[in-house]
């Protein structure tokens, strides 16, 4: 089987336990922080290449996210990795109950091109904090990032415990031939469901980070200016190549006119009178992308941008008006620089159109009403949420990242990705004495032997105070 020497060697260092010491992990962890460190330039280099990622949002989205990951599990792998002693019972008080969180063994991360430092590395931080063995898989479409990493990585970390495998569909599907023990999964629900089809022959659970379409509800009630400049940062940055981008925007024809001329504004602002020419607006990942999103260009009217031009894999920031739901643009992720801009009647109507939908990966509501914020909460569901800006929840590294429905299943970050990757076994450590407590539960059984023991084992209700 293809890959198998790789697995095996990985699983024999499991076995003999290589990565359970906290030492170690820690020290490949270090390890990971000096590779980013020592290699910054070529990394930025090879993102230039590969989509021409602006600088600034390869510190902040790439080496900062990541950064705080790798410091988080350092400065907290002790607590995290400490034996969790649970509340016990009257049959068990004499025992020892806790929680050992354990690493699963070997397992798959296979990562997506868009943030190809950050969505490969922060879930290996996890998969290594917890104590596993780690293939990684990253995205051969960011061939220049996937083969740095592959080259560098095998530098720094332990060969014998951790591999990248460089692959492209039909690798990968070798690949997946092999059993593991955990396989985290950043890309597609397309791809997501290839992925869990091959993990249920070998019955291996599976963290599925997928993407959607993002709605962003922009409330007659707010700040105009605000929230454009906000939504046209979050949806241009990386040209639109990012999984938690507002996919597109829901308001009231009351405000359209008004919101659309902030948006060009700050398109204005923020990329100048010819964006193609602006150092901080990305490129295309590739020309089959390319084609896949300027054909989404057909859609409605375009009311700014538009220019497009392969040879540079560029398309330029644009606002979509007269949009149909039936349109491909408002049918699929669109993953690139497009936005568009959909009216509804109100607030309720924008509800029902999210709800129609399948569960987004992010939901966003613009409005300085609070109840309007927090009615948009209560009634729609989605990965994450953010009020009144676009991706700034995904800085936080104390909250989960992960999806609902079809934006995915499991969540990481921080406490989340060591937790994800370890398994929390259910631990009992009891005396081999003390017969006589035993006996209670041994045949022949007995009414009043096993009132007894319901009596010490239930968990009892709490009284309430029950008020009329
Ligand atoms: P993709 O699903 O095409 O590819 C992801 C990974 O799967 C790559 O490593 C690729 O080599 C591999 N792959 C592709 N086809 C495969 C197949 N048939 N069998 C096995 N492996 C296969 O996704 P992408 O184009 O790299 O990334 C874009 C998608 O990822 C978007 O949908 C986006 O929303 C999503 N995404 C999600 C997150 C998140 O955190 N939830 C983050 C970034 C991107």
């Amino acid at each position: 089987m293809a890959y198998e020497e790789t697995v095996n060697r990985l699983r024999s260092s499991f076995r003999e336990g290589k990565t359970r010491p906290l030492q170690f992990r820690i020290s490949q962890l270090k390890a990971l922080n000096k590779f980013v460190e020592e290699n910054k330039e070529q990394i930025l280099e090879s993102l230039k290449k590969d989509m021409k990622k602006p600088l600034f949002e390869v510190e902040l989205s790439e080496f900062s996210l990541l950064k705080s990951e790798i410091n988080l599990a350092l400065n907290n792998l002790t607590t995290w990795t400490a034996d969790e002693h649970v509340s016990k019972n009257l049959v068990t008080a004499l025992d020892s109950a806790f929680i050992r969180k354990e690493p699963f063994g070997v397992v798959l991360i296979i990562s997506p091109w868009n943030y190809p430092v950050n969505l490969s590395l922060i879930p290996l931080v996890g998969a290594i904090a917890a104590g596993n063995c780690a293939v990684l898989k990253p995205s051969e479409m960011s061939q220049n990032t996937e083969k740095l990493l592959a080259d560098g990585l095998s530098r720094y970390l332990d060969k014998d415990c951790f591999a990248v495998v460089l692959a492209g569909v039909e690798g990968t599907t070798r690949l997946l031939e092999n059993k593991f023990d955990y396989i985290f999964f950043t890309g597609s629900p397309n791809v997501g469901r290839i992925i869990m089809m091959a993990a249920a022959k070998h019955l291996t659970p599976v963290t599925l980070e997928l993407g959607g379409k993002n709605p962003c509800y922009v409330h007659d009630e707010c700040d105009i200016k605000n929230a454009a400049r906000r939504i046209a940062w979050a949806r241009y940055f990386n040209a639109g190549q990012i999984c938690l981008a507002p996919d597109y925007v829901l308001c009231s024809d009351h405000i359209k006119e008004k919101l659309l001329s902030e948006l060009q504004s700050s398109i204005h602002e923020f990329y100048g009178e010819d964006p193609k020419q602006s150092p901080d607006f990305a490129r295309i990942i590739s020309v089959q992308h390319f084609k896949r999103v300027s054909a989404l260009l057909a859609c409605g009217k375009i009311v700014t941008g538009g220019q497009t031009d392969e040879s540079e894999k560029y398309i330029a920031p644009t606002i979509l008006v007269d949009v149909k739901e039936s349109d491909p643009v408002m049918q699929e992720e669109i993953f690139g620089p497009i936005l568009p801009i959909l009216t509804v009647s109100g607030f309720d109507e924008a509800i029902n159109f999210i709800n129609d939908r399948e569960k987004p990966l992010a939901a966003y509501v613009f409005s300085s009403n609070s109840q309007i914020v927090h009615q948009f909460l209560d009634r729609t569901s989605s990965g994450g949420f953010c009020a009144n800006d676009g991706f700034m929840h995904n800085i936080i590294p104390s909250l989960p990242f992960g999806g609902v429905g079809h934006s995915g299943m499991g969540m990481y970050r921080g406490k989340f990705s060591f937790d994800t990757f370890s398994h929390s076994r259910a631990c009992l450590l009891r005396s081999d004495g003390r017969e006589k407590l035993n006996e209670m539960r041994y045949p022949p059984y007995n009414e009043s032997r096993l009132g007894f023991l319901q009596y010490a084992m239930e968990t009892k209700r709490k009284s309430s105070c029950a008020v009329m």
